[in-house]
This record gives structure tokens, sequence and C-alpha cells, in this order.
């Protein structure tokens, strides 16, 4: 099958979290799968600029790289657009006031360029809001070219928490007709709501993770589509993410201190040790150190986390904390480092090393999102032995139970620090902590069983 995975944000070239993880590894396991793949992103000053894989000018507009075997990456060049240090915009000014602009262009460049390379996908594979004017445009002003009448699309919503809403007088920017701005397709209270567009649009919806594929059809997680997406209850699907064990492995990582496995535990407390040094935390090996690495948002739990912080620190524990987010939470956190040094470190930075040194050399990895489409660190945390203690909810919910980590499934502050106060108490049991270490090691959350359901999900579109 002919396959195009067109995406705002792709490993190695950008990423700002989970979705570039996922629109990295899934083509490769496609690929291994014997399907022929391409990828289509925008040509960020960061990926313009990488060295290893490189990426060439094609023609104008358009550069080209390869990723896996003969997997080729297109970027869509547009200086004005593209060539900024962030993907989406700047922590002090938030949102790029273009940002309409930028993606429409990015979408409609991609249609051409199909056309262009003469590659007939059987399938357009879209993700978020970012790409989700692709399906629309290919329902409305290629509805009639031939070029496009064999092609499906399937979109996946990786949160949907971000929609891409725009003022309604933007719309004329879109080239469409003004008949597609009503409440059944691209409109949601007097705004332009692109990615209700690519639900309505598109020829199959999914999520990342099974219960977040349901969660979304309810008010509590619906973000207002749950009427939409109940209308197309049939066609929307989940299918959990995977995790690249070539990126995400301790055996191989080289980023970390020292290499370790299940055979191998006792090379994790290397790892803990660096870990306390490099974080100027006390050098106590059986101090439970737990590790936070996210984008600091109310998503990820930082409202409950920033409540209960304080009686945290008063636990007999060590926290690291990795982010970037809302500035209330660094402010919050940075308040919480002056008094209590010996007990938070903190990196307000994305720092793709350090996150590995983390996953390596925590104890217990904190993950209390109040939702979590799928979530990536505490599957990564299990594979690196390190326990993730989450809320009961999308992704987490499906990866994360007694048996491999903790859970508390009533979003408060006092029920995350029960959950804590029950972690440290097991963790002094060295025999209990040990078996739930290498239990939670030995899962398999490889893209091999999530690539194969997406074939079949590609096999459904292709047949409706
Ligand atoms: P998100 O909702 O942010 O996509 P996920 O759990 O799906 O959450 O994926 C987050 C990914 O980004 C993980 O690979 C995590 O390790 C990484 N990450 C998040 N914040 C940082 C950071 N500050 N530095 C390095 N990596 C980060």
């Amino acid at each position: 099958m002919k396959i195009v995975i067109a995406a705002s944000e792709v490993v190695p070239f950008a990423k700002t979290g989970g979705l570039a993880d996922v629109c990295g590894a899934l083509p490769l396991e496609l690929e291994k799968e014997g399907q022929a793949v391409i990828i289509v992103m925008p040509g960020y000053k960061t990926a313009r600029n990488l060295k290893q894989p490189a990426v060439k000018r094609l023609k104008e507009g358009i550069s080209i790289s390869r990723i896996g075997k003969n997997i080729n990456v297109y970027f869509i060049d547009n200086d004005e657009y593209f060539n900024r240090d962030s993907l989406y915009g700047e922590p002090k000014t938030g949102d790029y006031q273009d940002n309409l602009d930028r993606f429409s262009y990015f979408c409609k460049r991609t249609l051409e360029l199909l056309k262009e390379l003469k590659f007939a996908a059987g399938i357009i594979h879209c993700h978020d809001w970012q790409s989700a004017l692709i399906p629309i445009y290919l329902k409305t002003l290629y509805a009639k070219d031939d070029f496009y009448k064999s092609s499906k699309t399937i979109f996946t919503i990786h949160n949907i928490g971000y929609q891409g809403l725009f003022p309604k007088q933007e719309f004329p920017k879109l080239g469409l007709d003004w008949n597609v701005f009503n409440m059944e397709m691209l409109e949601y209270f007097d705004k332009i709501n692109i990615l209700k567009g690519g639900i309505v649009f598109s020829d199959l919806v999914n999520t990342v993770s099974e219960t977040y594929s349901k969660e979304i059809q309810t008010k509590q997680f619906g973000f207002g589509m749950e009427g939409i997406l109940n209308k197309r209850r049939d066609s929307v699907f989940g299918i959990i993410n995977g995790l690249d064990y070539s990126i995400w492995d301790p055996s191989r990582d080289k980023t970390i201190f020292k290499n370790y496995s299940f055979k191998r535990i006792e090379d994790k407390y290397v790892n803990k040790e660096e870990l306390q040094k490099i974080s100027k935390l006390p050098l106590k090996r059986n101090v439970p150190l737990l590790g936070i690495v996210s984008r600091l948002a109310e998503q990820k739990g930082f409202d409950i986390l920033s409540e209960g912080i304080d009686a945290i620190c008063k636990m007999d524990l060590q926290l690291i904390i990795l982010g970037t987010g809302d500035l209330k939470y660094h402010q919050i956190l940075e308040q919480m480092v002056k008094k209590y040094p010996k007990v938070i470190s903190l990196s307000l930075k994305f720092d793709d090393t350090l996150a590995h040194r983390i996953y390596a050399g925590s104890d217990i990895f904190l993950m209390p999102s109040k939702y979590e489409p799928c979530g990536l660190g505490q599957m990564i945390s299990l594979r690196y032995g390190t326990l993730p203690l989450v809320f009961k909810t999308g992704g987490l919910a499906d990866t994360v139970n007694e048996e491999n980590g903790f859970v508390f499934d009533n979003y408060s502050k006092d029920e995350l620090i029960k959950t804590i106060k029950k972690a440290i108490k097991v963790y002094k049991d060295k025999i209990q902590w040990n078996e739930l270490m290498l239990r939670g090691m030995k899962l398999n959350f490889s893209w091999a069983q999530s690539a194969k359901r997406y074939i079949e999900l590609y096999e459904r579109a292709k047949g409706k």
C-alpha cells in the first residue's frame, strides 16, 4: 500500500511531544511490514539545520531527507512561515498569530507535492489539527480530482485539547466555500475549528489508546467534540502508541551513565547516583528518587501536583523535574527549589539527554495526568525499571496497573499524596520492589503490534 504520513512534527527532525515520536517510529515499522511510506512535514529551522540525517534541497520550496531503509521525508519549505525558532509559538507570547496561514499552506502544498511526485497514495494519514486540512481539502477542493480518487484519509487525534481554533474572519484564507462553515462541519461557536473539520471529513478517525477513544466521546473529556465524535462512533478507533526500543532501551542507550537490563539491575543504581550528582542532590541510595519529564501543563497533573508539592517535599524522597510550559508552574516550582534545595532539582528546559538520564536514574516516574491520550513517559519508564505512578485515565489506564506501578482513580491532590506515600512504603520492601521493576521491564510496547493494527485500519478505510 502507498502511504503518506503528514504531520507537523517528526523525530528526529522536530519534536515538542509524543506526536513526533509516533510519526518518526510508525513509518519505520510500516516499512518493515512491506508498505511504501513517505512522510511530509514542514521545513522548520531545526529540521533544515540537521546534520544527521542530512536534509537537502530538492527543488524550490521542497527539501528532502531519508529515514529507515528507504523512507523519503519531504519538507514543505517557506522561510516566512517555518524558518523560526519554535514550531507553534513562543513561551512568552503564545501561539504564532499566523498559524492558520502556516498550516493551511503546509496542507495545500502537501497535496500539490504528492501530485508532482506522482505518489498516488492509497492512504493519507494525518495527525492533529495542523494536518487536518488535508482531508477537508480532499473532500472539497479536490473532490473531482482524478489523481486522488482512490486516496482515503485517516485522522489521528493525539490530543483533543488542541483544536486549531481561529476567528471566523480568517476563514477566507482557507480557500474553502462558506458552505462548510456550519455547526456540522468547521464551525464551533462562531469560530473556525480545524480539528472538527478533520473529524468530519476524514474517512476514519482514531486516537492513541482504546480508553481515550471512548473518553473523548464523553462530555468530561471531549472538549466539545463529543457530539460530532458520537455521530461518527462507528468510524472512531483506538490504537495504543508503541515505543521505539532502538531509542528507549537501557541496555543500549548511549546517553545514560551505565547500561543495564533486568539481568543487571544493580547498574541502574550507578545511574541513580550520577543523576543525583548532576542534579546536585545528596547522594542517597535508599531514598526514593521521583522523576518527572513533562510539559508543565494542567493536563499533565501540575494543578494537583502544585497544590500538594509542599507536603510532598516534606516526605522522605527526592524529586527531579525536567520540563517547560506554563509560566505559573515554572514560578511555583522555582519557589519550591528555594525552599527545599536538598529535595527538588528543577530543569526548566527541553533536554533529551537529561530526559533519558531521569528515566534511567529515578525509582518512580510521576505522571499524574488529568487526561492522557496515550502517554509515552510511563511506557519508557517501565522499560527503564522506574515504576510509574499515574492517574487512571486514557493510555495510562491501558498500560499501568497495580502489577507494574501505582494508580489512583480519584483526581485530587490528596489521592496523589496518598499514592506517593504508598509507593514509598513499597519501595522499602526491596523484594517486592524488584519484582515490580522486573515485571515492568519485561513488558513489550513495541511498535510492531500497533503498526499491524494501523495496517488493519488502513485496509478498513480502503474498503469504505
Ligand atoms: P505529550 O502530551 O507531551 O506528547 P507524551 O508522554 O506522549 O506527552 O510524550 C512526551 C515525550 O516528550 C516523551 O518522549 C518525553 O520524554 C518527552 N519530553 C517531554 N518534556 C521533555 C523535556 N522537557 N525534555 C526532554 N524530553 C521531554
